[in-house]
């Protein structure tokens, strides 16, 4: 029987309430217990001197890291990214699963597009690959996509992230079917025609730096129709007589789970409408970026591509909304929207350079440094933000170390003080505005099914 013992570390599993020190035992690649005080776990007995240990001591040993939003490149731009270099980045950052996004060179919009992603993430043997699939047939919000055939092939969830569904139409028949599956729509709000052609926050900045403005409302309208849209869709109960067999297997869904998932919130007026939408019992979740947290539009000033991404970069004002509403539950999950681009794509004016940053690498140092040591956030909900609540919106096991769960653990080195170095990044990609930044805290290893994947050397 494969045993591994963690031992000594500081256990937080916000799903339990556990924040402990305490040693985690797994077998078979699962957790099969968690014993505190430093006396050992109960069940292992006599056999814990045979056992494989891993010293924790001074670590943080966590529910694997889930990042519920990544672009990897492959198929079609496997220069940019793979999902091989992509599940490296991953682990290498702490992430044990990561969810995909569709907008890939053929989108995935069908269920071989989903069967061959699961299977390429498979053969990487890194991190969990959770394909996302395309709402509308190639992401071009004219017809449905097959959802349900996706859904039996793996996709956890479907969104045309890149862009929005612009169609309200569409939209509200792809909510009917996520309620209907179980699986929820990802939204990335925003009005195109508001946004037009800017490529910067609509602001003081952008009237000072002579770039076209992206205006919150481009959001903020879309984030209002979305919830409109989900708030009149029918309870997935209604649907109950289908999802029994249209659901996966290993999925564990909470009926009440939201059907509308609202993805990198960038704004105050965003937070303002998914707090009231929340509080008025709509079946509604969200997510931000890091980026969103700790940078705003006036880092722009050196028009540096690398921090040019879609949604931009926000005010001050905004920014500070989103720790807020991330500290206080109203934001549920923390993204790095990692957007891999090759040098060439960003080494262009800053007008033509596309939308995106790479995060995997970075997110977990990043939030230590600047939300954590800061005390604007917690450790329990900052991990409950990267585990049991991506885990609830995507109807996965993972997210937590309740016995006999997935052995998917993160164990992170919250003291350690390095630079970051994009040369050294596993991922392909290099458009990382974090370059030389000196951060705290780090992945020390990261477990996947009680294998050993990532160790920090
Ligand atoms: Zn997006
Ligand atoms: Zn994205």
């Amino acid at each position: 029987m494969a045993e591994l013992l963690i031992k000594g570390g500081r256990v937080i599993d916000p799903a339990q309430g556990i924040d402990k020190k305490a040693d985690v035992l797994i077998e078979d690649g699962r957790v099969a217990a968690i014993g505190s005080g430093g006396t050992g776990v109960p069940p292992v007995g006599h056999r814990q001197d045979a056992c494989a240990t891993l010293d924790a001591t001074g670590l943080i040993v966590a529910p694997g890291l889930i990042d519920m939003h990544v672009h990897f490149r492959e198929p079609g731009n496997e220069a940019e990214e793979t999902i091989a270099s992509g599940a490296a980045a991953a682990v290498a950052g702490g992430f044990t699963a990561v969810a995909v996004m569709p907008n890939t060179d053929p989108a995935v919009d069908n269920e071989a597009a989903v069967a061959f992603q699961a299977a390429q993430g498979e053969r990487a043997g890194l991190c969990r690959v959770l394909p996302i699939g395309a709402v509308s047939l190639g992401r071009k919000g004219e017809r449905l996509a097959e959802m349900g055939q996706m859904a039996r092939a793996g996709a956890v969830a479907f969104s045309d992230d890149g862009d929005p569904v612009r169609s309200s139409r569409l939209m509200r028949t792809a909510l009917a079917y996520a309620a209907m599956l179980g699986k929820p729509i990802i939204a990335h709000c925003e009005d195109k025609d508001l946004a037009g052609k800017g490529v910067m926050h609509a602001g003081t900045w952008s009237v000072r730096l002579g770039l076209g403005g992206i205006p919150a409302a481009a959001e903020e309208v879309m984030v209002a129709r979305d919830i409109i849209l989900a708030e009149a869709t029918p309870p997935i109960s209604d649907f109950g007589f289908r999802i029994s067999d249209l659901r996966s297997q290993s999925a564990i869904r909470n009926p009440q789970s939201a059907i509308l998932h609202i993805t990198h919130a960038s704004t105050k007026g965003s937070v303002r409408l998914i707090r009231e939408a929340k509080a008025r019992g709509v079946p509604v979740t969200a997510d931000v970026a890091i980026h969103h947290l700790i940078l705003t539009d006036e880092a722009l000033a050196g028009y540096d591509a690398n921090l040019k991404m879609n949604p931009p970069l926000r005010s001050a004002e905004d920014a500070a909304a989103l720790r807020a509403a991330l500290a206080d539950g109203t934001i549920d999950c923390l993204v790095s929207d990692h957007a891999p681009h090759t040098a060439e794509e960003k080494d262009v004016e800053f007008a033509l350079a596309p939308f995106g940053i790479i995060g995997l690498e970075t997110t977990l140092p990043l939030l230590v440094t600047k939300l954590i040591d800061p005390g604007l956030l917690a450790w329990p909900r900052a991990i409950a933000a990267l585990t049991c609540n991506p885990a609830r919106v995507l109807g996965l096991e993972a997210g937590t170390l309740a016995v006999g769960r997935p052995a998917d653990i993160t164990l992170i080195d919250p003291a350690a003080e390095w630079t970051i170095d994009a040369a050294k990044f596993r991922s392909k990609a290099r458009n990382c505005p974090f370059h030389g930044w000196p951060v705290r805290g780090r992945a020390a290893a990261a477990i996947v099914g009680g294998e050993i994947k990532f160790r920090h050397r």
